[in-house]
């Protein structure tokens, strides 16, 4: 930051353009193009893709608001399938019962750090014609059958806000296969300039800040240990905890745990033991979408709404100590019993 600082460029600089191309290594080399936030990514991905009014996009409702924002952003309508409740994530079947002639993509969200199942969700997207595209804003560097997230499809977004497995203050990322989608979001971002006097199209500013950028470098390098002590948490959590249902674990899947979700019937009255104890939880999310007031839509997601009631994210990640993460599993393992 003081480099940035002393330098006096503060944007549209050498290390925006430096962090597009070393967060290029977690997704496979694809292009990558800084923003300000995960939902200007998410955004300029669904418009450079041509996605707009008339167009349906399936998305989860069982996510964060900011998914399906981003589709009503463009003027398209998302349509709401279910989840798979051992994973939290799309399920294909669901998807397939959601499509119609206007469905143009699936965007897809690796939910609290678990990859979607990509090559199902791929291949109903080959047959149909539509876009595969990943939210991969809770999920930095997480895999599946050893492919890293945001290298699955046609195209993903990434996060850096605060709370993700990796920050830069406020921000996100465009990660795209094709060159010329990489080229419409780098205009889109920056007023449709191609260069001085040379607006090509109507667009935003959206971009990442050179003081962001420098920031999220420096996160880059520590993402690999970091997100090490969030799977050494998530593994003590697995073995330790008693009287909850612990997150999904399978074959060929590396999970990042954003966060670490676990299901109990009694989750209000856990949550409110645990708050008792000094451990701060979350219901991510208690309030599923589609039953959001500018979405408010009837839905059969039973899955959906089975979760919604009955997750809570515990405490994971670096700024916890060994015996802070044995305080939870002794504190949830006395409320089990009681
Ligand atoms: C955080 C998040 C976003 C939005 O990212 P911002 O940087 O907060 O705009 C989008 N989708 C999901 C699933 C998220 O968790």
């Amino acid at each position: 930051m003081l480099r940035v600082l002393r330098s006096g460029v503060l944007s549209k600089g050498a290390e925006v353009a430096a962090f597009e191309s070393e967060f290029g290594g977690i997704v496979g080399g694809r292009s990558c193009i800084a923003v300000c936030s995960g939902t200007a990514a998410l955004h300029l991905l669904l418009l450079a893709h041509g996605i707009g009014p008339g167009d349906e996009v399936v998305v989860p409702s069982f996510t964060f608001a900011a998914t399906a924002n981003a589709v009503r952003l463009t003027g398209a309508t998302p349509v709401f399938a279910d989840i798979d409740p051992a994973s939290f994530c799309l399920d294909s079947e669901s998807v397939t019962s959601v499509l119609s002639e206007r469905t143009v993509a699936i965007l897809a969200v690796h939910l609290f750090g678990h990859p979607v199942d990509a090559p199902a969700l791929r291949g109903i997207a080959q047959r149909k014609g539509l876009l595969f595209l990943e939210d991969a804003a809770q999920a930095h560097g997480a895999q599946i059958g050893g492919s890293p997230v945001g290298a699955l499809g046609d195209g993903a977004a990434f996060s850096f806000y605060p709370t993700k497995n990796m920050t830069t203050g406020e921000g996100g990322m465009v990660v795209v296969s094709d060159p010329a989608v990489a080229e419409r979001v780098r205009l889109l971002r920056n007023q449709g300039m191609a260069a001085s006097g040379d607006h090509r199209v109507v667009g935003f500013n959206l971009r990442m800040t050179e003081i962001e950028a420098a920031i999220g470098r420096v996160q880059l390098l520590s993402l690999a240990a970091r997100t090490a002590t969030r799977i050494a948490h998530a593994t003590e959590f697995d073995v330790g905890l008693r009287g909850v249902s612990t997150p999904f674990r399978s074959a060929g899947i590396l999970h990042v745990y954003h966060q670490y979700t676990i299901r109990t019937p009694r989750r209000d009255a856990l949550s409110a033991y645990l708050r008792a104890a000094g451990i701060e939880t979350r219901a991510y999310y208690a309030v599923p979408v589609h039953r959001l007031a500018p979405y408010a839509a009837e839905c059969a997601l039973p899955h959906t709404e089975c979760a919604a009631d009955e997750v809570l994210s515990l405490p994971v990640g670096p700024h916890l100590s060994a015996s802070e993460i044995a305080h939870v599993i002794t504190t949830v393992g006395d409320w089990g019993d009681c």
